[in-house]
């Protein structure tokens, strides 16, 4: 049955199974389309079935937007830039702005971490957030240059000036994104101060992460070095006057399990720290979404950007998510434009933890039933239509 083929591919893509394990390649993802365990959802659908505040809005007007609140949003992390032979990490330029370009023209949005950690989405109606991310404060990825005239302004091919030029020629794409630094080496070098870097990142709607003081392998460090790798960025942060919300654990490596609450609070030198979220880069099985029953702040997958060209790609990375999202649009987060509601087809209503929801209202509608004739061209004259109006 089709719907159920939605829901194993939802929670494939969602849940333990390795992706590598599941799906070598893409190539493979086309030739075994489906896999079809089956899926026991009694223990969380029982739970909600009595809970009083779900809205039943059969007549919302959902089509064509088909809003999935859901659904899986990217948090994508790149390193640095470079025009020619990128490293194992890094990305070309070029490629850089054509992730943007394709992000733009299949539908995303540009959202803060803030805004994703405090589940408010504001994205516009149809469309699906979007987060990108850099580690490491790479000078390619930012750096400051001082003009003629004294001021200083972001070095041309930086991720920074990148952005900013194409927000520009395209203002609803939104200009964010949150840079993951460490101590030393010094944040992104280049011109002016470490509080003039911050202030201008922050003035142009950038956010500041912590990636621990000097980037270790946090599997092998015990509690206290762990509270003092992450809170000496902290103290860092807050002396620059940033509130501290996010970790990215180095190359990804979460600390031992009976530690990993370290990640989330701590403290140095007797002063304590606490995030929100901790990412781990690649696909974790926990989505960015924090009413997501699968939601665990302290392994929240990231989104590696490359793609089939690059020389070091592996799957599911943002190449292959792009076209995943691009053929199965359902599997996308896609929003209501109301930040205050949480709108999701009924067959997802499983996907959602009720204890998580605050002051939010879960919509419930019905589109499921007609999803056995749901042509996908349509999705997209639908779709196109939404992007020209908005
Ligand atoms: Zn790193």
């Amino acid at each position: 049955m089709k719907l159920l083929a939605f829901i194993a591919l939802l929670i494939l893509t969602s849940c333990g199974v390795r992706p590598s394990e599941a799906m070598e390649s893409f190539a493979e993802f086309e030739e075994n389309p489906v896999i079809l365990p089956v899926i026991d959802d009694t223990a969380s659908f029982s739970q909600i079935t009595e809970i009083p505040f779900v809205i039943e809005r059969a007549a919302i007007d959902t089509v064509p937007i088909f809003p999935n609140e859901v659904g899986e949003i990217m948090i994508i992390v790149y390193h640095g830039l470079h025009e020619y032979d990128p490293g194992p990490f890094d990305r070309l330029t070029s490629d850089f702005w054509n992730d943007l370009q394709t992000l733009y023209d299949q539908g995303y949005r540009l959202i803060s971490l803030a805004d994703l950690i405090n589940n408010n989405i504001t994205t516009p109606a149809g469309y699906t957030p979007v987060a990108i991310t850099f580690d490491d404060g790479l000078p390619s990825a930012f750096s400051l240059m001082e003009m003629e005239d004294g001021t200083l302004a972001p070095v041309p091919g930086t991720a920074v000036y990148i952005m900013d030029a194409f927000y520009r020629k395209n203002p609803n794409f939104g200009r964010t994104a949150m840079f993951f630094i460490n101590g030393f080496p010094e944040p992104f070098r280049g011109a002016g101060t470490l509080e003039e870097r911050f202030r201008f990142l922050l003035d142009h709607g950038f956010e500041i992460g912590n990636h621990s003081y000097g980037h270790p392998n946090f599997a092998i460090l015990n509690a206290v070095q762990l509270q003092r790798e992450i809170g000496l960025i902290d103290q860092l942060m807050r002396r620059y006057g940033i509130e501290p919300l996010v970790l990215a654990y180095p190359f990804g490596i979460r600390p031992r399990l009976h530690l990993i609450h370290y990640a989330m609070a701590g403290e140095y030198n007797g002063i304590p720290y606490s995030y929100a979220w901790a990412l781990r880069v690649g696909n974790t099985g926990v989505p960015a979404v924090s009413h997501h029953i699968n939601f665990n702040p302290t392994n929240v997958s990231r989104v590696v950007a490359s793609d089939e060209s690059t020389p070091y790609h592996v799957v599911p990375d943002l190449g292959f998510l792009l076209r995943l999202f691009e053929q199965r649009p359902y599997l996308r987060f896609i929003s209501d434009g109301d930040p205050n509601t949480i709108t999701v087809p009924r067959n997802n209503v499983h996907l959602i933890n009720m204890y998580s929801l605050g002051d939010k209202e879960l919509v419930v509608y019905d589109i499921y039933e007609e999803y056995e004739e749901f042509e996908y061209e349509y999705y997209y004259v639908e779709h196109d239509e939404i992007q020209q109006a908005g």
